[in-house]
């Protein structure tokens, strides 16, 4: 990659920031593509968000990725938040048009698009969402939107109640429901993990494989094969991991900031080397 005078600068703040990997894959999409754009890790400490947003102005940046734990507290720092967004209540993607910094959430349509790409379709299926977090809430507001029902269960019930009633206040259908428990889940055609567990060697399953059917899809949103993913690919279910989820959110970054689709293939490529 050649930086020139004219190269326009796109990047992530979070904190930490040291193990992200969509560096990885925006550098090697713009790239493919001939476009004049790098992609730059910020470390930016909660008390420094307010200056580091500043900075996409004062440093004329195209646009950043929002990652953990600012994608909430970034909201009221943005000229213009785009509706999905709002009602998600979280901004993963900042674009700068002439210093007006516009936020959007690309998570949920990027989990959809996943799914779309694989052929799988979520019309008429009962769908389980294990976990009540913000990635919980991205990805409901568009499952609920499509699937015939949308249960989620989580350890701390009061939040799990507050995901339900956001999402069915945004959703005709009114088809969500919360789960206090994962016992029965004979019913679910996909089963979502949204948790943390899986990234440490020595946490718990999400839930029973025991429960499993082979004819059920499993999908972990943590990017690595995690022992949900390996166990449930082993009892013959389709699985997807969150690296799927990771390239479809950050090809829609992309398009947002250059207006060009971004090549999926080179995306998950150079991905997948880093997570190897
Ligand atoms: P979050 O807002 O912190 O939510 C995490 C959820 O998991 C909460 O419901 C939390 O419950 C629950 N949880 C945490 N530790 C748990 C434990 N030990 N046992 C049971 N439940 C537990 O985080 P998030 O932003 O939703 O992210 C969740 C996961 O999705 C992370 O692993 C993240 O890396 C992944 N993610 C992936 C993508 C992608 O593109 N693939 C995008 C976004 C997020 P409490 O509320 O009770 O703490």
């Amino acid at each position: 990659m050649k930086i020139t005078g004219h190269t326009k600068i796109t990047g992530i703040f979070g904190y930490p920031i040291e193990h992200t990997l969509s560096p990885v894959m925006h550098n090697a999409a713009f790239e493919n593509l001939g476009l004049d754009y790098c992609y730059v890790p910020f470390l930016v400490l909660p008390d420094d968000l307010p200056y580091a947003v500043k900075s996409i102005r004062a440093l004329n940046l195209r646009g950043v990725n929002i990652t953990i734990p600012h994608k909430e507290k970034v909201m009221p720092l943005l000229d213009e938040i785009k509706e999905e967004a709002s009602i998600i209540g979280a901004v993963n993607t900042i674009v700068n048009t002439n210093g007006k910094l516009t936020g959007y959430n690309t998570d949920g349509i990027g989990f959809i698009q996943s799914l779309t790409e694989k052929n799988i379709s979520l019309e008429g299926k009962d769908i389980l969402i294990i976990g009540a977090g913000g990635a919980a809430r991205a990805i409901g507001y568009y499952i609920s939107q499509k699937a015939k029902s949308l249960a989620i269960s989580g350890r701390t019930q009061y939040k799990v109640e507050n995901l339900v009633k956001d999402l069915n206040r945004f959703n005709k259908n009114k088809n969500v429901i919360s789960l206090e428990d994962v016992t029965d889940i004979k019913k679910y055609h996909m089963i979502i993990n949204t948790t943390p567990l899986g990234l440490k060697g020595n946490d718990p399953l999400p839930l029973d494989i025991g429960l499993l059917r082979k004819d059920q899809i499993v999908y972990d949103l943590i990017y690595k094969k995690t022992p949900l993913i390996q166990k449930a690919t082993e009892k013959g279910c389709l699985t997807l991991d969150g690296s799927e989820m990771l390239i479809w959110q950050g090809a829609l970054s992309f398009e947002i900031w250059t207006g060009k689709k971004p090549d999926i293939a080179v995306m998950r490529s150079s991905l997948l080397a880093a997570i190897r």
